[in-house]
């Protein structure tokens, strides 16, 4: 079996290290790529998953962190979403912890009816620990509940692929350099039979993978899967992106502040910050786009903004014939929570779970085109909930209220509204203590709480909820700032092998 990646942006590099790891001995895995078109340039906020997928590679992570010039994520900020001046966090991992048979927010929402004013961050050891810079891997207080922070990293997507690709090679990944020009396909099937390079070479294969981005080559162009618009829910078109000098201190997490038509990320990573502003084009000019988002970047900008124009939606079919679909190419959601790389390594995880061995079988085609399906469907909705429960004056934010939410979308919302109730359908990323933070963090607040939350009564849900506050502050009292975290970890390098130097 010969497997042809087309594209070699993370998306194509993800795919041929994990495929190399996975299956290099077995297969032929070959990589195609144009320096000349060149990779999308970013994408450098991920979510704690990816800690899997480099697990799953056996990634040394220091060695990772040091070659992509990474720093560590605790989680999103969310800056003036519901008008200026306000602020909450998206950590990541646990949020206080379960007493019983209900969830930790009925206690916290018990104790709230009452007038207590404490925020969800004070229970939750990533948030805490973003909101003073602090940050270890290591839990500061081992054996006691709750454990360590959990986090994800931002680092250099240019720099991520080529560490990837260094491994991918070792485990057998062949290169080809070149712009493809053409697509050759089977007359009977359908199926793709090779590419042809600009210089006539033609590579043959039996599985396509493509990773071609924006242009979708193969699932797009040449196989023709419809393109699912969902810019009508999501109405961000487009993105300027420019790095600008850091700043102390180095902020363990991604910020998202809302701006007039859309949104400005703020990436650390160790020697540059990256920032965009995500925009609709309709409601404010790339002009304006530019002046707003260089008006508001910490350091000195090192490079003009880079447009990027996008629509939101995804492939109907991500696999269709003999190819299969990856980033940009299959799709993409607006990076507001850092989840195209994710769907990268699902999409990847999802293949390999799937991989035909005598011919392609059209059951496990149908398998992952609704897996896939189903997880852009949920993180499209958890997206549109930031959008719509806005509470700014902009154009922009006012027709995002009035856009008719997804019925999905609507029973998560009301459930939350009655009874502080959340559930989590099948395998869908965001958990339950996502939702909770952002619905509580842009002002959806419920009716009510579970019952069974006055059962120990006012004194003791008081005292259990004091307890866990304690032990997050004393967790993290116990962290080092961040920057100082990664110097060390940086220093910890071995040295460098040193160039002979004969005279
Ligand atoms: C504004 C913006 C912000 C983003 N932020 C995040 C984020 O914070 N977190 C996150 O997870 N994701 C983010 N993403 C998404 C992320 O950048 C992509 O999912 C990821 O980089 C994968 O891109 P890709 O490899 O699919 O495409 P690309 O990087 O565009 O790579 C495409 C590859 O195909 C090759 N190619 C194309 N045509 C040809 C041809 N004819 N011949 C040969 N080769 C060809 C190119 O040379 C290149 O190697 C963001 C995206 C955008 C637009």
């Amino acid at each position: 079996m010969r497997i042809i990646i087309v594209g070699g942006g993370s998306a194509g590099w993800m795919a041929a290290a994990a495929l190399g790891k996975i299956i290099g001995d077995q297969w032929s895995i070959e990589l195609v790529e144009s320096e000349q078109i060149g990779t999308v340039g970013v994408g450098e906020a991920t979510i704690p998953q990816i800690l899997l997928f480099n697990g799953v590679l056996g990634l040394d992570e220091d060695e990772f962190i040091r070659a992509t010039k990474g720093s560590f994520k605790l989680g999103i900020e969310f800056v003036d979403w519901s008008g200026p001046g306000s602020r909450y966090i998206h950590a990541f991992g646990q949020v206080g912890r379960d007493l019983g048979l209900i969830p930790f927010h009925h206690y916290w929402l018990q104790a709230r009816a009452r007038g207590d004013r404490s925020s969800l961050r004070a229970y939750s050891v990533s948030g805490a620990a973003a909101e003073r810079d602090s940050f270890m891997r290591e839990d500061p207080l081992p054996g006691t509940p709750l454990g360590a922070a959990t986090y994800a990293y931002h680092f250099d997507a240019g720099l991520y692929a080529a560490h990837l690709r260094k491994h991918a090679e070792q485990w057998g990944v062949r290169r080809h350099e070149g712009r493809i020009v053409q697509v050759g396909r089977d007359g009977g099937t359908g199926n793709i039979t090779h590419v042809e390079l600009d210089d006539g070479r033609q590579i043959a294969g039996d599985l396509f993978i493509d990773c071609s981005g924006f242009r979708s080559l193969l699932i797009g162009e040449a196989m023709g899967s419809a393109f699912v618009d969902w810019s009508h829910g999501l109405p961000c078109n487009r993105a300027l992106a420019v790095p600008c000098e850091s700043v102390e201190p180095l902020t363990p997490y991604t910020r998202a502040t809302a701006r007039e038509a859309g949104w400005q990320w703020r990436i650390p990573l160790q020697h540059r910050i990256g920032n965009g502003y995500v925009y609709a084009s309709d409601f404010i000019s790339d002009d304006a786009a530019a002046d707003t988002l260089l008006a508001n970047l910490d350091g000195k900008p090192l490079d003009t903004p880079r447009p990027l124009k996008f629509v939101t939606g995804h492939r109907r079919e991500f696999w269709r014939g003999n190819v299969v679909a990856l980033g940009l190419a299959s799709g993409f959601l607006e990076p507001l929570e850092s989840t195209s790389i994710h769907l990268v390594q699902s999409g990847i995880k999802h293949l390999v779970d799937l991989l035909p061995r005598d011919g392609i079988d059209e059951a496990d085609v149908a398998a992952f085109n609704s897996k896939l399906t189903f997880e852009f469907e949920k993180i499209r909705d958890f997206l549109i909930l930031h959008y719509w429960a806005n509470e700014r004056d902009e154009p922009f934010w006012r027709r995002c209220r009035e856009v008719e939410l997804p019925d999905t979308l609507v029973e998560k919302i009301e459930s939350f509204r009655s009874h502080g109730r959340i559930f989590r359908f099948n395998e869908e990323l965001f958990t339950e203590l996502a939702w909770l933070q952002v619905m509580v963090g842009q002002g959806i607040m419920p009716r009510s709480y579970h019952p069974l939350a006055d059962a120990p009564g006012d004194a003791n849900v008081d005292a259990y909820l004091a307890s866990v506050r304690e032990l997050v502050a004393a967790k993290v009292g116990r962290m080092p700032p961040h920057g100082e975290y990664l110097r060390r970890l940086g220093e910890a390098a071995p040295p460098m092998p040193r160039k002979e130097v004969r005279a």
